[in-house]
């Protein structure tokens, strides 16, 4: 195979990414996802803005001992100041960073109207910034804001903006798609017109989402030569985001075209940390994980139907297009009332519990299952329910405790300061072989106060649920009016990483909850190895 040409990762979710709607990145948050896109693979990381707000002063005010470069961004010189008289760049300048990525103007309608000045004097203040960053020492990147609607109304000043910061030294040009509204034919077209004039190995793509193809846009812009993409961790942005690294990187690394002929910094072994990192940023974020996410979501490998199924057991390329291993996610065969013996048997495998597939427990699991399904429960979205429904149907929960009693309370009263207040307390009684336990716990609301009563004190036990912790909380009302059920989906996770979803289905709310805390409790039990 011929030698591959190298194309560079430069991630922004840091900064970009900060932009998303209730995003709040503490300076905490900021190092370990900084870390964390480092472990990656990624060639740049940029960390923020320093002098826009505290965090980013902070992030910026020590060396961060990285293997990608750590990027600062911010403005070119304001117009009509010299580089050393605008405090922003001086600023900018003195940032702990490797690189320094500067932003200006490249749409001749904006140059006018929002920053009221002169295309010579943009022109001046690009040559200007970028001289100034480079006498730092530093590697300089330029945005070109609005490069695609600004080549579209003005093709040469658009690039005449691109050559002013190359022709100066900066090492890589970043064509921006700010109001993220271009599409990938005319980024095809005019990231091609731009390589015709300035290396295609200095340009670089920095995509937005609002028509849902900043992935299919870097991809143009490379395929039209650009060597640069820029994007953020699932997609971080504000409005619709970022192009997804996520996506990207799998692509770049798997998909054939892509493959053969670039390489980029992420390893096999980072590749198949993928998934994790996703969720860690989602974790982070404290947000539920898209079930639906390409590659790393929890159904990118899901197949329901049986016929599927019984394939995908024999052949996975038959369903699947790429090893689901390969992204570190994992294949999942859907267990509902659609499907058949192969799915629970496969299932079963998976989860370590093999049997004969003419056990006539399997059919008892099969018709358990349908009958659950048919009153509400849903194991395909419950993994860890139906593996405990599966293990008690086979004899192999150990019997762990009995909850004698819970009673929960909901109270409204008025505050010192005459505000309602309401207050929810749960009281668990609990027996553990022969000791009996009784535990209390105020929360924020009932269903909070009864996993924390629950999870207080499970005597021997208790140490096996130390990192238990519960992630997600969905509640669905079926067959609504009277009569109606409650199927409640509880979401946790642990200490290694791992997660997993329970399920409880009642006419009452409190209920449901208490039998999805409780398989998950039990889940993790089984799952920590913990004696009976
Ligand atoms: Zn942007």
């Amino acid at each position: 195979m011929a030698s591959r040409e190298r194309l560079y990762l430069f991630d922004t979710t840091l900064r970009d990414g900060a932009q998303t709607n209730g995003v709040d990145f503490t300076l905490a948050d900021k190092l370990a996802i900084a870390r964390l896109l480092d472990e990656l693979g990624i060639d740049y990381v940029e960390g923020g803005y320093p002098g826009a707000n505290p965090i980013d002063s902070d992030f910026f005010a020590e060396r961060r001992p990285l293997r990608a470069k750590l990027t600062a961004f911010g403005m070119t010189r304001r117009p009509g100041r010299s580089a050393s008289n605008d405090p922003g760049l001086v600023a900018l300048l003195d940032a702990q960073a490797d690189a320094i990525c500067l932003v200006a103007k490249s749409w001749d309608y904006h140059v006018r109207v929002a920053l009221e000045t002169t295309e010579a004097e943009n022109l001046a203040s690009i040559r200007d910034s970028v001289r100034a960053a480079r006498a730092k020492g530093r590697e300089v990147l330029l945005d070109c804001e609005h490069f695609f609607d600004g080549y579209k109304a003005k093709p040469a000043f658009a690039l005449a903006c691109a050559k002013a910061a190359y022709d100066e030294g900066a090492r890589w040009v970043v064509l921006c798609d700010t109001n993220g509204g271009t599409l990938p034919h005319e980024v095809e077209r005019i990231v091609g017109e731009v390589c015709a004039k300035i290396p295609g190995d200095h340009v670089g793509v920095h995509a937005h989402n609002d028509t849902e193809q900043a992935v299919a846009n870097s991809f143009a812009a490379v395929r039209a030569g650009a060597r640069q993409i820029q994007g953020t961790l699932n997609g971080l942005g504000e409005r619709c985001g970022n192009a997804n690294l996520v996506s990207i990187i799998p692509t770049l690394k798997l998909k054939k075209e892509y493959a053969d002929k670039f390489e980029i910094g992420v390893s096999d072994e980072a590749l198949a940390r993928l998934a994790r990192v996703s969720h860690t940023l989602d974790e982070l974020l404290n947000r539920a994980a898209d079930r639906h996410a390409p590659y790393v979501g929890e159904s990118a490998f899901a197949t329901k139907a049986g016929i599927h199924a019984s394939a995908i057991v024999k052949e996975p390329a038959t369903y699947e297009h790429i090893a689901p291993e390969r992204v570190g996610n994992k294949r999942k065969l859907l267990v509902s009332d659609q499907s058949g013996r192969s799915n629970v048997l496969a299932e079963l495998e998976r989860i370590g519990l093999a049997v004969d597939k003419d056990d006539p427990r399997v059919t008892r699991l099969l018709d358990e299952v349908k009958e659950r399904e048919a009153i509400g429960y849903a194991y395909e979205s419950a993994d860890a329910s139906f593996e405990l429904l599966a293990r008690r149907l086979l004899g192999k929960v150990p019997h762990y405790f009995d909850v004698e009693k819970f009673d929960v309370n909901v109270e409204q009263r008025i505050s010192a300061k005459g505000i309602p207040l309401t207050v929810s307390q749960a009281v668990v009684k609990i027996k553990v072989g022969d000791e009996e336990l009784i535990s209390v716990a105020e929360g924020i609301g009932p269903v909070n106060a009864l996993d924390l009563a629950l999870r207080k004190d499970l005597g021997k036990y208790q140490s096996f649920i130390t990192g238990l912790e519960l992630t997600d909380y969905r509640v669905r009302i079926l067959n609504g009016g009277t009569g109606a059920v409650t199927r409640v989906l509880i979401e946790s996770s642990d200490e290694t990483g791992d997660r997993w979803t329970t399920v409880g289905v009642s006419a009452n709310i409190i209920d449901a909850s208490f039998q999805a805390l409780m398989d998950s409790i039990v889940y993790k039990l089984v799952k920590s190895g913990a004696p009976t």
